[in-house]
């Protein structure tokens, strides 16, 4: 019903609807996407400074864990080397007690003691570093394996290093609590420092003799050892995600001590050597260390295996002051990338699925406008198609709009005004209809007064012409026929008369002696006889006879269908009846005489000729009389 000229109120609304959701959809989209693409970002940074910040941690707390390794191995030297000392003194006496047990009813003291020397004698520990002796309460030396020819002197006034009494302190301690430490410093004979070096000594009473036995260390040889067992327990670690990664170990001269992944360099000094941007991060290291108990990290440029591309390495060193060591761990942050491209690569694709999915919400929120706009545009339609038929109708119908069948306020009021309109038509329709019903009945009341009017007109009118064809033909004196129609009839009567082959007569009378009437009484009084006689005369006659004025005091009547004897009758009675006549106060008689003529195939002329010939025969007969 609307596909008519132009674009359509339904499509309209729809495409500007479209361009709207399109617009807001696109600009939303764009908006989520690059806020996905920005916490991408945000989380690929966060990613790799966690990753950063976690693997500098693995290598800090590697690192950390084995300093605290060496430090917990470092403090607890004296106590493994007391106990390790202990435990060794404890088994020289209690082979030395097994001894004595097993042979102090069948040998002599001397044989025992010699047995228990020579069993402690040979016996070496600790790399060959450890041995057993044996002195007496008071201060003899009874086993010295490492200088026999002191044996069987008296050392009791022997003084360490530094100046302490040794034997005296130990003697003093066994005698008090059996066993128990003495510590001693004392120079190294195959050391070239010649610095007196801690030892530390077990002794323990031998109660079947006067005896005590022990075993001594130095700290700094247990030191040694253990520095030795850090290195291989380190050298052995490897962690993170490829196992690649480790603590390694190196000291202050360069040497490298410990690593377990890059086996090769081991014992090799690499104090010079350079990353690819030519820092010497071995002397960095080391002066990091040196700089701060806690530690620190560097950063290095490491070149690929095979491939020319560098890539960065983390490296956290810590030292140990006392020994000289750089304990430090690196990784390479590299990994870290490969992690994020592949993040990133998950990244796009999340994204792509996101403008998969705005696509999928804008068609499905355009197919929703689409519906909603033909929803709202069909019943918009409905609304129109109302108004289109009232406004079609309007023009021929009076039928209002329902105002309940459309919808939407506007509409409503659309509908409101329409029949408002519809309303002011009815009333001004009315009011033209009664006005012209008023008018029509004015007009009517108009015309019918128009058309009296107008009858009256034609009857005056006829009235009137009756009255000019009377004036035509009668005589205005007298009001009977004049000379002319008496004529025409005279003519008439001929013709008739001749096609019926019938009689007619015609009398002509003149008044006697009239003139003296006049001279006697005036012309009006002559008027008046005049009118009189012609009265008469109309009276006496018949109705199909004729009489007429001829002229002056002269009267002419015609009888049709009359032969002479019935008009002579006639004219006789007529002049008889005006010999009668009297008037009122006058002394006056009044007489007429005629000439009667019947036709005989005469001219009217010719017929009343004749009739006046017998009319004068008449006067001169005396008058008073009809000729025939
Ligand atoms: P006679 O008997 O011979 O006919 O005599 P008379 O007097 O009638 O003579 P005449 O016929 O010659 O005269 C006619 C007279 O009639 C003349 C005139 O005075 C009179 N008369 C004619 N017409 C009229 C008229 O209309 N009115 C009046 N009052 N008199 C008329
Ligand atoms: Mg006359
Ligand atoms: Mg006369």
């Amino acid at each position: 019903m609307y596909k008519k000229i132009g674009q359509s109120f339904a499509s309209a609304i729809f495409f500007e609807v479209a361009i709207v959701i399109i617009l807001t959809v696109g600009i939303l989209g764009y908006i989520w996407i690059d806020k996905e693409y920005e916490t991408f970002n945000q989380q690929s940074e966060k990613l790799r400074m966690d990753y950063i910040s976690n693997q500098k941690n693995i290598i800090k707390n590697e690192v950390n864990r084995t300093v605290e390794y060496i430090q917990y191995m470092k403090s607890k030297t004296e106590e493994i080397l007391r106990k390790d000392i202990r435990s060794r003194t404890y088994e020289a006496y209690y082979t030395a007690m097994n001894i004595y047990n097993q042979n102090k009813g069948t040998r002599s003291e001397e044989e025992i003691k010699k047995l228990i020397t020579d069993a402690l004698r040979p016996i070496r520990f600790n790399d060959g570093r450890g041995y057993y002796f044996i002195d007496t309460l008071e201060g003899d030396v009874i086993l010295y394996p490492i200088l026999p020819e002191s044996e069987g002197t008296n050392l009791i006034d022997l003084k360490d290093d530094n100046g302490n009494f040794v034997l005296r302190e130990e003697i003093e301690l066994v005698k008090k609590q059996n066993e128990g430490y003495i510590t001693g410093h004392w120079i190294k004979p195959d050391s070239e420092d010649k610095q007196p070096y801690k030892k530390i000594t077990f002794v323990k009473r031998f109660e079947p003799f006067n005896w005590y036995m022990g075993s001594g260390e130095y700290v700094d040889d247990v030191m040694e050892d253990i520095q030795a067992e850090i290195l291989q327990r380190v050298s052995v670690i490897r962690f993170g995600y490829d196992n690649d990664m480790c603590v390694f170990i190196n000291n202050y001269d360069g040497v490298v001590l410990a690593d377990a992944v890059n086996t090769m360099s081991l014992g090799q000094n690499i104090i010079d050597q350079t990353d690819e941007r030519g820092k010497k991060v071995i002397q960095e290291q080391i002066q990091i260390v040196q700089k701060d108990s806690d530690g620190g990290f560097l950063s290095q440029y490491c070149k690929m295996s095979g491939a020319g591309e560098t890539y960065e390495k983390m490296t956290f060193v810590r030292g140990i002051p006392e020994w000289e060591w750089v304990v430090g761990s690196g990784v390479q942050m590299d990994k870290i990338e490969q992690v994020i491209a592949s993040n990133r690569a998950q990244m796009q694709r999340k994204v792509q699925r996101d403008i998969l999915n705005i696509i999928l919400l804008l068609l499905g929120v355009l197919v929703l406008a689409f519906a909603l706009t033909r929803y709202l545009t069909d019943k918009s339609r409905k609304n129109l198609d109302i108004f289109l038929s009232f406004l079609k109708n309007a023009s021929r119908d009076y039928a209002e709009i329902s105002i309940g069948k459309v919808h939407y306020s506007e509409f409503k009021d659309l509908a409101a005004a329409a029949n408002a309109m519809i309303f002011e038509r009815n009333v001004v329709e009315e009011r033209i209809r009664k006005l012209n019903e008023e008018l029509e009945g004015r007009i009517q009341v108009r015309t019918r007064e128009i058309e009296e009017l107008n009858a009256n007109l034609e009857k005056k009118v006829e009235e009137r012409t009756q009255e000019l064809n009377q004036m035509l033909i009668i005589d205005g004196l007298t009001r009977i026929y004049n000379h002319k129609y008496m004529y025409e009839r005279l003519e008439e009567e001929i013709i008739k008369a001749s096609a019926r082959d019938e009689k007619f007569c015609v009398i002509m009378f003149d008044l006697d002696h009239f003139k003296s009437v006049n001279d006697l009484y005036g012309h009006p009084c002559g008027d008046r006889v005049l009118v009189a006689v012609a009265e008469t005369i109309r009276n006496s006659i018949r109705k199909e006879d004729v009489a007429g004025r001829y002229g002056g005091e002269e009267f002419i009547v015609l009888l049709p269908d009359t032969v002479m004897e019935t008009g002579y009758v006639i004219a006789e009675r007529i002049r008889k009846e005006i010999m009668a006549l009297r008037f009122e106060g006058k002394e006056l008689s009044i007489t007429i005489s005629g000439g009667i003529v019947e036709y005989e195939s005469e001219s009217a002329v010719e017929l009343v000729r004749k009739a006046d010939e017998k009319m004068y025969e008449a006067k001169q007969l005396g008058r008073n009389r009809v000729q025939k």
